[in-house]
């Protein structure tokens, strides 16, 4: 089959103008103009997108899609840890099959919306066998919290290691690491952590110097999440730290493991990171959602730090599931906050920068041989000057979805 349309962007190289896909299997064969592979197939399997252009699915770094359902339940506050308390209170009322509908409704909802693989934190572990087969690729992280030592036995270790081999062999999905942060875990559960993800190879992903709040727990000792973990948990590794030095100091951070959020950084934590080749993923809605301080792209970029966007989940946004589960809503605030940076720069924050951090490098992200068949298209009414500044002011739905080689929506033309 060859997907034709009168752009393709293969993210990887320049945009083609009349370009063609040719997809065998699921797999991408070859990315040219139109002319140069048309005989590659029948002209009845050749499926002309006319006025669009396509481009890869696009590649969601950070989501709990289990809390869809959350959307509107949780009142929007300038306090974190009042917000954290507010989703512990609201979780204990939900049944077992609230919360995987919810997390099919938002992958759902994610795909309609372009994007093709996606990083899914997942905080019921216990319900893992009970999660059933989607279109679009998932990478899921179980949530591993444990605040006191009682939550560092073997036995906890092994039932962790269990969900993961579950995910891997029953559901055959590829499983990542997820210790919830720095401040719900403890030391022992991040250096367990440090060593399952570089003896499996698995990806870590943890929030990190996330909040004002986390900071000031581990910078001077107070604040509203100090007091109210203070009684809960062991803070012995607080004061005079940074989020980011206290986790270096447990050995998790490396160019494998995904911070979320990073919003509060030291120049010491920037000059830590860039030496590490750190992984940053940035959450515009969840940022612009607690009015955190402004997300320091300018110095992340600078020192060699790559920066991939997420969509969190709809309960830390203002928006609707279907607006931010969108990584074009993403991507749209960002340009909104950062207009200096080139739109194409910031389509690789949601295709190769993610694909490559998830170790799906040459799979996901891009249309290149080898890689698999997973593109959208949109309607596009630029010249090849504007494609990437349209792209990123996209609204709406893409007008054709594609994930290995199967249409998961169906092209209008
Ligand atoms: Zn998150």
């Amino acid at each position: 089959m060859i997907i034709r349309a009168k752009y393709v962007w293969p993210v990887c190289l320049p945009p083609i103008e009349d370009g063609g896909v040719l997809v065998h299997r699921g797999i991408i064969h070859r990315v040219a103009p139109f002319r140069d592979i048309r005989t590659e197939a029948h002209e009845d399997d050749v499926v002309d997108l006319g006025e669009s252009i396509i481009i890869p699915g696009l590649v969601d770094a950070h989501c709990h899609t289990d809390y869809t359902y959350m959307s509107g339940r949780l009142k929007r506050t300038s306090s974190f840890t009042a917000w954290i308390q507010q989703i512990i209170n609201e979780k204990k009322t939900w049944t077992d099959s609230k919360f995987i509908e919810s997390r099919e409704t938002g992958l759902q909802i994610s795909l309609e919306n372009g994007t093709t693989t996606i990083a899914d934190t997942f905080s019921q572990t216990q319900l893992i066998r009970h999660i059933r087969p989607v279109s679009l690729r998932t990478l899921i992280f179980p949530e591993l919290i444990g605040l006191v030592s009682s939550d560092t036995t073997a036995e906890f270790f092994n039932r962790y290691t269990s969900v993961l081999d579950e995910v891997e062999y029953s559901l055959g999905l590829q499983a990542g690491l997820a210790p919830h942060s720095l401040f719900s875990t403890t030391p022992e559960i991040l250096r367990f952590c440090a060593a399952n993800a570089a003896a499996a190879n698995r990806v870590t992903s943890i929030h990190a110097a996330e909040s004002k709040d986390e900071f000031l727990m581990y910078h001077n000792r107070s604040g509203d999440l100090f007091e109210w973990l203070q009684d809960r948990r062991s803070m012995d590794d607080c004061g005079d730290t940074t989020p980011i030095r206290a986790l270096f100091k447990c050995g998790i951070l490396s160019s494998n493991c995904l911070l979320i959020h990073a919003n509060y950084l030291t120049v010491d934590d920037l000059n830590l990171l860039g030496e590490i080749r750190s992984v940053i993923v940035h959450c515009p809605c969840s940022q612009a959602f607690f009015g955190h301080k402004r997300f320091l792209y300018d110095e992340i970029n600078k020192r060699g730090i790559s920066v991939c966007l997420g969509t969190d989940s709809p309960a830390s946004s203002s928006l609707t599931p279907e607006s931010s589960l969108s990584l074009f809503t993403q991507m749209r605030l960002f340009s909104d906050n950062y207009p200096g940076i080139e739109p194409e720069e910031i389509i690789r924050m949601t295709t190769l920068n993610p694909a490559r951090a998830l170790g799906l490098n040459g799979v996901k992200g891009e249309l290149t041989p080898g890689a698999h068949a997973d593109m959208i298209a949109l309607p596009i009414t630029a010249n090849m000057a504007g494609l990437y500044e349209e792209i990123v002011n996209f609204t709406g739905k893409p007008s054709a979805v594609m994930v290995g080689g199967h249409w998961t929506s169906t092209p209008e033309k």
